[in-house]
Order: structure tokens, then C-alpha cells, then sequence
């Protein structure tokens, strides 16, 4: 199994020349192996997603905000008929998925209505998504602190496991950050919700997202292999992001990277 990111930013895309290193699409993920395809999120890195043909592609949502749904119609492989995508999120169930995406994805917030007549698209409750998956891999949810919900998830597959945790405000509810500790703790790959510093966090209490600093103190108690901190705000620099690699990070805690692929074997 390995995965690749191909949006590391949260909020909005930056375009911005102080981004070009750790890049400015938000968020998307690509998991897969010879045998599946599985993207999480649908930011607008979703856009250099290369959809492989011939394999069961799956498609799970962490929660509906833009940031994570805004890249949907800009790949065409969506649109390609041959290609038939697994499409789900633990938030909603299937009708208020299609409900959610139809109102993103059709006038007067988008030219064109692509849930009407793409037969590429199935929709599905969580539960079912999950039986369907079960072949390639095992998924699991995790419940997150979010303004309106968003669910992590736990990937596995020939004994190597990705937890993804966007977005998450941790710290605000022990029980739920006792879960995801438990869940991510015999884990090979955290992905970590860092927005901001611990500095800037403090007058942002309920916005939902953790700091950097929280994911150092997460990666020492759940002893997990690697934590790689992404969603990065907006104006967090390539010089920022640099500079805190070398003050602030572990061995063992990255910063997130565009393009980053890292295989699990
Ligand atoms: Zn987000
Ligand atoms: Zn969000």
C-alpha cells in the first residue's frame, strides 16, 4: 500500500510563490495498491489525482466544507464513463450526500448539475461502502471535533494502516481524543490536522483544528511510527514551515508535501 498527498493546504487554495515547496492545493489523498484506488477528500489537489483504470476506485469524504470537496469537478476522469468510483463519508447518509454535493455542484453555485445523469457516481451509506471495500481494504471511522462533524478514518491492508485525521480540534473533547489516540496507536501513518501554531490556536478555540505543537504531543503518546502535519493555513510560508522543521519537529514528524508519495511495506 502506499499513498500520495496531493493537497496539503486548508481553507483555500494558495497560488502564492512563498507555497511552491510544501504546494497550495487543499486537501486530497490518494491511497492505493495494485488492486485499488482510494482518494480521501476532494480538495482541489484533486485535480492531479491520475485515476487508474481497470481497478474499483473508492472515494470518502471527512466532512462537506469547500476545502474538501471544491476539486469534484475539476478532474475528467469523473466524467469518463469507464470509470465507476465508491462514493461515501461516515457524516452523511446516501441521500444527504446527493443532496449536499447537488447543491456545491449545480446552478446558481456551479454552471453545470453533475449529480444529474452521472451514472459514474455510486453513492453509497457508509456500512455498504465499507462491505464494498472489504476485498481491498478494511476502513473504520473515527468521530472528530468539528464544527458540523467530520469523521477520520482508519485504512488498512496487508497489516500496514494510514489513520487520517482532518479536521480536528484537539482537546476539546477527552473522550473523543481518547478514541482516536487508541485507534491511531498501533498505526503506521498518522495524518495530522496542524492548522495552526499553539500560539495562534489560542483565540481560536471552536474553529476545529489542532495545532502543530498538539501533534508532537499526540505523535509521543501514541508512539505512532509517522505523523505527518498538514492542513496548513493559508498564509503559513514555505520559510514558516521550514523553519519550524528544524525547531520544533521530532524524528518521526514531518510536515506534509505535495506530491509526497511514501509507500508502506
Ligand atoms: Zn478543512
Ligand atoms: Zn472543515
Amino acid at each position: 500500500m502506499e499513498f500520495k498527498l496531493h493537497g496539503v493546504r486548508g481553507s483555500i487554495p494558495v497560488p502564492s510563490k512563498e507555497a511552491l515547496k510544501y504546494g497550495g492545493n487543499t486537501t486530497c489523498i490518494e491511497i492505493s495498491n495494485a488492486s485499488f484506488q482510494l482518494i480521501i477528500d476532494l480538495g482541489s489537489g484533486f485535480q492531479n489525482v491520475k485515476i487508474r483504470k481497470n481497478i474499483p476506485k473508492f472515494i470518502v469524504f471527512s466532512h462537506f466544507h469547500h476545502d474538501h470537496t471544491q476539486g469534484l469537478p475539476f478532474n475528467s476522469a469523473v466524467f469518463d464513463p469507464d470509470n465507476q468510483f465508491h462514493i461515501s463519508s461516515a457524516l452523511l447518509n446516501r441521500k444527504e450526500i446527493i443532496k449536499t454535493l447537488k447543491n456545491s455542484f449545480s446552478p446558481p453555485a456551479f454552471p453545470l448539475d453533475i449529480m444529474e445523469n452521472n451514472l459514474n457516481f455510486n453513492i453509497m451509506n457508509f456500512d455498504t461502502f465499507k462491505a464494498a471495500a472489504i476485498d481491498f481494504f478494511t476502513i473504520e471511522k473515527i468521530t472528530l471535533c468539528h464544527p458540523g462533524g467530520s469523521f477520520g478514518y482508519k485504512i488498512s491492508s496487508n497489516k500496514k494502516s494510514i489513520v487520517y485525521a482532518l479536521d480536528h480540534e484537539f482537546g476539546l473533547d477527552k473522550d473523543i481524543d481518547n478514541s482516536l489516540l487508541k485507534i491511531a496507536s498501533n498505526s503506521d501513518v498518522v495524518i495530522w490536522d496542524g492548522m495552526y501554531t499553539m500560539q495562534e490556536i489560542k483565540d481560536k478555540k471552536g474553529w476545529g483544528h489542532s495545532s502543530i505543537e498538539d501533534g508532537v504531543i499526540f505523535h509521543k503518546k501514541s508512539k505512532v511510527k509517522k505523523l505527518i502535519i498538514s492542513h496548513h493555513a493559508p498564509e503559513r510560508s514555505d520559510k514558516d514551515l521550514d523553519s519550524m522543521s528544524k525547531t520544533i519537529l521530532p524524528k518521526g514528524v514531518f510536515f506534509a508535501k505535495e506530491n509526497q508519495k511514501i509507500k508502506l511495506t
